[in-house]
C-alpha cells in the first residue's frame, strides 16, 4: 500500500469507530447510517483508494471538479452525491454522473433536473436542502430553502419525471438561533422529516452531520453523514 492509502485507511477506521460509537450510544444499528465521504478538492486517485478500502458513497460540491473525477472513476462501484450549490447551467453535466443531488432548494432547479434526467434516461434521487437559519420564505446563505418551503418543493419533486424524492439535507447553521447548537438543529431537521414522511413515506433519507458534528447527527437520527476532512485531511481554504 502507498503511504496515502495507509493514511486514508487509518482515517477511515477512526471515522468508522466514531460512527459505530455514536450508533451504540443512540441505540441505533450501525446499518442505519450511511457514510458519504466528501472528496471535494482531492484527486481521483484518492477516490479510487477509498473505493478499494470499501467506501461506496462519495460526494462533491463543484461540477467543474466533480465531472472529470467521476469520469476517471466510472469503473468503480460508487454512488455519487452532489452536495453543493447548483446553478441550472450545470445541471446537464451533474445529471451525467450524480445519483443523488442533496442540495435541491428551488423550483427552477427541480424543473431543470427533471428535464435533464428525462433526456439522459436517468432517475436522480433528490434531497431538499433545508436552511435552518433562513427567514420564512427565504434562502440560506449557503443554499437551502426555509423550513416553510419544504412541503411545496417536495410536492414538485414527487410530481417530476426522472426524479425521486429522497428526503432532507442540512448543514448546521453558523448563525441564528441554532448557531453552536448542532444537535438542536439536527433535531429540527428530524421533525421536518417526520412531517414530510406523512405525505411522502418513502422520502426517508436524512443527511446531516460532517466531520465536526457527525455524533450529534447520528444522535438526532440522521441516515447519512457527509464526512470530508476527517477522512481526507484538512482542505486548502477554497472548497
Ligand atoms: C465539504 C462539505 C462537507 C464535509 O465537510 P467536512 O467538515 O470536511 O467533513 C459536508 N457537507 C457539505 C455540503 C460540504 O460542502
Amino acid at each position: 500500500m502507498t503511504d496515502r492509502k495507509d493514511e486514508l485507511a487509518a482515517n477511515l477506521a477512526r471515522v468508522e469507530e466514531r460512527i459505530a460509537a455514536a450508533c451504540a450510544a443512540a441505540g441505533r444499528a450501525r446499518e442505519e447510517v450511511t457514510l458519504v465521504v466528501v472528496t471535494k478538492t482531492y484527486p481521483a486517485d484518492d477516490v479510487r483508494a477509498l473505493a478499494e478500502l470499501g467506501v461506496r458513497h462519495v460526494a462533491e460540491n463543484r461540477d467543474q471538479d466533480a465531472a472529470p473525477k467521476a469520469a476517471a472513476c466510472a469503473d468503480l462501484p460508487l454512488t455519487w452525491h452532489f452536495v453543493g450549490q447548483l446553478q441550472t447551467n450545470k445541471v446537464r453535466s451533474v445529471v451525467g454522473y450524480a445519483d443523488f443531488v442533496q442540495s435541491v432548494d428551488r423550483s427552477r432547479l427541480v424543473t431543470a433536473l427533471s428535464k435533464e434526467a428525462v433526456r439522459a434516461g436517468r432517475e436522480i434521487g433528490c434531497l431538499i436542502q433545508v436552511a435552518l437559519d433562513a427567514g420564512e420564505g427565504g434562502r440560506g446563505e449557503r443554499g437551502g430553502v426555509a423550513p416553510g418551503g419544504v412541503a411545496e418543493l417536495a410536492g414538485l419533486i414527487a410530481r417530476s419525471e426522472g426524479l425521486r424524492l429522497g428526503g432532507l439535507m442540512t448543514v448546521a447553521p453558523l448563525t441564528g438561533e441554532y448557531a453552536g447548537r448542532e444537535q438542536a438543529a439536527f433535531g429540527r431537521l428530524m421533525d421536518l422529516s417526520t412531517d414530510l414522511r406523512r405525505t411522502h413515506p418513502t422520502a426517508n433519507m436524512v443527511s446531516a452531520g460532517m466531520s465536526a458534528d457527525l455524533e450529534q447527527a447520528v444522535a438526532a437520527g440522521a441516515t447519512h453523514v457527509r464526512v470530508g476532512s476527517a477522512v481526507l485531511g484538512v482542505r486548502p481554504r477554497l472548497g
